[in-house]
């Protein structure tokens, strides 16, 4: 898959329209502006949300552009500001998240809720990601990580990790938790709902053995299909999978007063339900982005809970085979790629 490049110029796979596969191509290395990071990609993770955009159930205005928003670099070149050059960022390994700019001026951004910012512009949608050799970041979107883990395995905290945990905090102190769909985001917050003592119920498709045997290794109470009634009721559940009839299995599976948080960035109709599913104060709500606050809450609490993550890794240009793998849930935990 290697092949040697011309000086000044990457390898990158591009989305260039609804339907059609991502495309190898080999493009200048970009410049970083004022403010910007150049980075080295070593990693970068595959989400769900790349699939939603491959589909156009979310939409890219103006392709062609780079998918991937969980990258892992090396930072080479620091942009100009003000006429000189930085430096104290070279060499550094950062890692970068789908919340790529906001205004910093809007009433969310001034109230800490950045990630409800109408300006905002996200990795791999509105900005290139990290589906390349090199990619271009805002400093200000380019974090520490922990260090204990590989690059590959420190891919998928950048998302499935960030937006789990801030899905996690919506379910407030939720002893019980339900998980439905147990991809890479529930693989990565089963470990950290276990290290806050709560139990977890892991509902996954009917028959998926795999991603069964996977959570209960992770220490799951539970684990079965979607469809069944768990063994005791939840005080939260978060639904990760794109399916839309999950919530309303996901409430008749909730105590009063119980919360179900959708954390996907799409999800397909929600079919009716009997108002006796709600009532008695349960809740239903979505949960959308991340904020640099839950960023630095959760880089630095993974390391010290152990959080491990399990990735499958593939090379840029099965950037393609990855994504569809996960569609065909192919994989248990995360897949990643190293360009
Ligand atoms: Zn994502
Ligand atoms: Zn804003």
């Amino acid at each position: 898959m290697s092949h040697p490049t011309q000086a000044g110029t990457m390898r990158a796979m591009v989305f260039e329209g609804v339907g059609a596969p991502l495309r190898p191509v080999e493009r200048p290395i970009p410049r970083p502006g004022p403010g910007q990071l150049l980075l080295r990609v070593a990693a970068c993770g595959v989400c769900r949300t790349d699939l939603h955009l491959l589909d156009g159930e979310v939409e890219i205005a103006s392709p062609p552009r780079i998918l991937g928003h969980q990258i892992v670099g090396t930072v080479v070149s620091e942009g100009r500001t003000g006429g000189r050059e930085g430096g104290g960022e070279i060499g550094r390994r950062v890692g970068v998240p789908w919340l790529g700019w906001t205004c910093g001026e809007c009433v969310y951004c001034r109230g800490g809720r950045e990630n409800l910012c109408p300006s905002a512009r996200f990795t791999g949608r509105d900005i290139d990601g990290g589906m390349a050799e090199y990619a271009v970041a805002d400093a200000r979107y380019c974090f520490a990580l922990p260090h204990g883990y590989p690059d590959e395995q420190a891919a998928p905290l950048l998302c499935a990790g960030l937006i789990g945990y801030r899905a996690l905090r919506m379910c407030g102190h939720a002893p019980r938790l339900g998980l439905y769909g147990f991809g890479a985001s529930a693989h990565i917050l089963a470990q950290v709902a276990r290290s806050q003592e709560r139990r977890v119920f892991a509902f996954t498709r009917s028959g998926d053995d795999a991603a069964q045997a996977f959570a209960l290794e992770l220490g799951a109470a539970w684990a079965g299909s979607s469809e069944d009634r768990p063994p005791e009721e939840l005080d939260a559940a978060i639904v990760f999978a794109p399916d839309g009839a999950l919530v309303p299995l996901a409430l008749r599976a909730l105590a009063p007063g119980g919360t179900v948080v959708c954390a996907g960035i799409h999800m397909s109709d929600i079919p009716s339900f009997p108002y006796s599913s709600l009532w008695q104060e349960r809740v239903v709500r979505s949960v959308a982005n991340l904020t640099r606050t839950d960023a630095a809450e959760m880089l630095d609490l993974a390391p010290r809970v152990g959080v491990r993550t399990r990735v499958s890794t593939y090379g840029l240009t099965d950037a393609g085979a990855a994504l569809e793998d996960l569609r065909a849930g192919r994989f248990t935990g995360a897949a990643v790629i190293v360009p």
